[in-house]
């Protein structure tokens, strides 16, 4: 690995400089050949194993955790900061021409505690590092905006939780650590002041903004682009059937990617108000609240940004957050479900351009509709939201009879939605009915077979415990290729068993 440490030069204050410490007997459970790659890694070897598990250490790292700090369930938690996740500094690759790659932080989370542990001991339990694993990988294979993870390391360390179990390390690249709650840190605490939010500022602008100016107009366009972000993020979240859990401000990455997982999951039966964590009661982070929190968090940044940039257009900024969700919801909706456009939103007498954007705004509206009465219909039925997406791409869109699902309970609601679907789809084709095998072509490339059930993980978890990582990484190889077939596969897309349905994770991890 090629590291430079840009955070860790620049940033002085920002950090404390903490080495991790080993774990026993590590081996790799664990590897992602994909996240390999984008730091110039080809195969696990001893001597990494023995690097990443802090036996050894690794050439060129700086070792170091950050501090932020964040809004927890709504209430200001002052001082977090890695307490179990240490940064070993930004990894590239040197591509043929000279040019550096894209870098990419690397992080051992469960590697020890540091100055942020608080009363935590700084591990990772083998379980939510493996979890951390899958859904890292799983939604980069979706396409959704997320860190990486480049492998899980086991040990037989013990930890203590509810029970002793064994401590594992997730090794995570991610194109920035830096969060919401970094600002939040540096404005509220004494530690802070204008001079370091503004270097922070200027850090992630040179980073990850290059072709913005570190002033007034710049920042302004940054948070305009951090919000953009955000909502891209959710809307993908919303479309894919992913609840985060735990959307504390310190867990939002501000470069939008998903980020830090916990008690997630991927919907199985459509529930608007899924709530996936077991420590969330009363649904603050349930599926159907993320749009809602992923604004409020960007209201908690904004706040943190006030000594920078003028409240006016911080709103300004903030008032462009639901249209932004919105497009990116429709975007993939509308590809998920097969809506075209066709002409439609093109008035063909009068293309002013104002009279064009309220067709597109009136469409807009009547699609999002459209769709909140499917999602009523997969709700109502209790339907598998992956199932049923993938189910309309092996329906015969013109057919009178169609079924999406055997266990349809309401018919009527069904066939009533139905008609207006086949409408819909005919009228987005320019009055047409669409040609069938690219109907379920273009359907079965955006509508995944596979995604990271809670029960699949769980078993895959259950086999690790009495050391078989098999399931695991048969699990992994195949949320690569979430949209094939794989006919030898078919009961990894099958609905949980009982014992896992509504599967609610506890934060101890
Ligand atoms: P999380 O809920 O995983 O996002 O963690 C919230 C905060 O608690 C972060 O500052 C973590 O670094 C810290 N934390 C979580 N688990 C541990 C642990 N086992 N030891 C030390 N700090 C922890
Ligand atoms: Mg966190
Ligand atoms: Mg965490």
């Amino acid at each position: 690995m090629q590291f430079k440490q840009d955070f860790f030069e620049q940033l002085e204050g920002f950090y404390s400089q903490v080495y991790p410490l080993p774990i026993s007997n590590p081996h790799w459970l664990a590897w992602s050949d994909d996240a390999a790659k984008l730091i110039g890694l080809s195969e696990p070897n001893d001597e990494l194993l023995m690097q990443l598990s802090a036996n050894h250490a690794v050439p060129g790292a700086s070792y170091y955790a950050q501090v932020y700090s964040g809004h927890q369930f709504g209430g200001y938690s002052p001082r977090l900061g890695d307490g179990r996740s240490i940064i070993l500094g930004e990894a590239f690759t040197t591509k043929p021409t000279g040019e550096h790659s894209l870098a990419w932080d690397v992080a051992l989370k469960g590697a020890g505690p540091t100055p942020y542990s608080r009363h935590g001991d700084g591990r990772a339990v083998m379980r939510s590092a493996v979890r951390e694993f899958l859904a890292s990988e799983a939604l980069a294979a979706l396409s959704v905006p997320t860190t990486r993870a480049l492998a899980v390391i086991g040990s037989d360390l013990p930890v203590w939780r509810e029970s002793q179990e064994t401590a594992a390390i997730t090794v995570r690249l991610a194109k920035t650590h830096i969060r919401f709650g970094h600002f939040e840190y540096f404005c509220h605490s004494n530690e802070g002041g204008k001079d370091k939010l503004i270097k922070l500022l200027n850090f992630t602008i040179a980073q990850h903004y290059p072709h913005l100016s570190q002033d007034y107009q710049g920042y302004k366009a940054w948070f305009t682009q951090v919000v953009k972000d955000t909502a891209v993020l959710i809307g993908h979240w919303q479309a894919v059937g992913f609840a985060h859990g735990v959307l504390n401000t310190d867990n939002m990455s501000i470069l939008g990617d998903s980020f830090d997982f916990g008690p997630f999951a991927f919907l199985d039966t459509f529930k608007e108000d899924f709530i996936c964590n077991h420590s969330d009661p009363e649904g603050r982070y349930a599926f159907g609240q993320q749009p809602g929190i992923g604004l409020w968090n960007l209201q908690r940044l904004a706040q943190a940004l006030t000594p920078v940039i003028e409240s006016d257009d911080l709103v300004a900024a903030l008032n462009t957050y639901q249209a932004e969700l919105v497009q990116q919801y429709l975007l993939l909706m509308r590809a998920k479900m097969g809506l075209g456009l066709g002409d439609l939103a093109v008035n063909t007498v009068d293309k002013s351009t104002s009279k064009l954007a309220e067709l597109q705004a009136a469409q807009n509206k009547a699609d999002l509709d459209f769709i909140g009465r499917f999602c009523a219909v997969m709700q109502h039925n209790m339907l598998d939201y992956t199932h049923t997406f993938r189910a309309l791409g092996q329906l015969d869109i013109g057919c009178n009879n169609p079924n999406i699902a055997d266990d349809i309970i309401d018919r009527p609601q069904f066939d009533t939605w139905f008609k207006d679907y086949q409408q819909r789809v005919v009228a987005g084709n320019n009055g047409k009915m669409v040609e069938i095998a690219a109907w379920q072509t273009d359907r079965n490339s955006v509508n995944p077979k596979y995604i990271l059930r809670n029960y699949l993980a769980q078993e895959a978890i259950v086999a690790v415990e009495e050391g078989d990582n098999s399931k695991l990484v048969e699990l992994h190889q195949l949320l690569t290729t979430p949209y094939a077939e794989h006919t030898d596969k078919q009961h990894y897309a099958e609905r949980p068993p009982q014992w896992g349905q509504g599967l609610i994770m506890s934060c101890s991890s």
